[in-house]
């Protein structure tokens, strides 16, 4: 469960001005719970996933995954990113088992639990490719495959589908969807696409244009049926 109480965060620039880009926010995410954060460009969603990854420190409030703090990005935490996901220099199999390695899991047993996960998403036969050596489906793919080798309890996703063609896009929204009835990860998803929020998650958040606040919040009906997007868009742009 991650539980962020009162978090807010100002970046205070060089030249002595400064912003705030989260302003006092509350929110629960349960365990195994699909959350899709929306919102404006510049509201702050990707600072506040940074702040729950650990990659940014908030000033005010408290950022807790199962009651431990998260001031310092950890395993149990994993980020998929728009792009540049991958190690350019690191074939598929080599990027996904790259954590396993840091875990200081031996050889054959990273390279097998690496290539379990490059089967899930559907890249065994293209395991042995550098990532200048795959579309952009393939690259998101492997970032996804190479986020859950960790096993993270936690999945926090910053727009991982924005660069991406619509057919690609719906396609991993499928296996996307699967990955998530398997393991039951908890996901952050950050869009700006309101089906993909609706389509994928359990709730969607609105943060508001005034930078840092989160606006509204609804819960997306079990069944999700692909034209139900359509009927909650006024919950969105209301
Ligand atoms: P987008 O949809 O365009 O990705 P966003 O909602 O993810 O936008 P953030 O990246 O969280 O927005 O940025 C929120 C605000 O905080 C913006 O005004 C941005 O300029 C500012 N900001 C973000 N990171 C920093 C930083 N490291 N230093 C200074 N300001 C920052
Ligand atoms: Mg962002």
């Amino acid at each position: 469960m991650i539980e962020i109480k009162d978090v807010s965060k100002t970046f205070h620039q060089r030249t002595g001005g400064s912003f705030t880009a989260i302003d006092n926010v509350s929110l629960t995410i349960r365990k195994g719970e699909f959350v899709s954060l929306l919102g404006p460009s510049g509201c702050g969603k990707s600072t506040l996933l940074n702040l729950v990854a650990g990659l940014e420190q908030a000033e005010q409030g408290t950022i807790t995954v199962n009651g431990k703090p998260c001031s310092a990005p950890g395993p149990d935490r994993v980020v998929v990113f728009q792009e540049h996901a991958l190690f350019p220099w690191l074939t598929v199999l080599d990027n996904v088992a790259f954590g396993l390695k840091q875990k200081g899991i031996g050889k054959k047993e990273r390279e097998a639990m690496a290539m379990e996960q490059i089967k899930a998403v559907h890249l065994s036969k293209f395991a042995d490719r550098y990532p200048h050596e795959l579309s952009g489906g393939m690259k998101q793919r492997a970032a996804i495959a190479r986020a859950l080798a960790m096993d993270p309890e936690i999945l926090l996703m910053d727009e991982p589908f924005a660069a991406l063609d619509e057919q690609t896009r719906l396609i991993l929204h499928k296996e996307l969807e699967e990955i998530w009835m398997r393991t039951r990860k908890t996901i952050l998803f950050i869009t700006h696409n309101i089906r993909e929020a609706v389509i994928l998650s359990d709730r969607v958040l609105v943060m508001s244009t005034r930078p840092g606040k989160i606006k509204k919040e609804f819960a997306v009906q079990a069944a999700r049926p692909r034209d139900y997007a359509d009927s909650v868009l006024h919950h969105v742009e209301a």
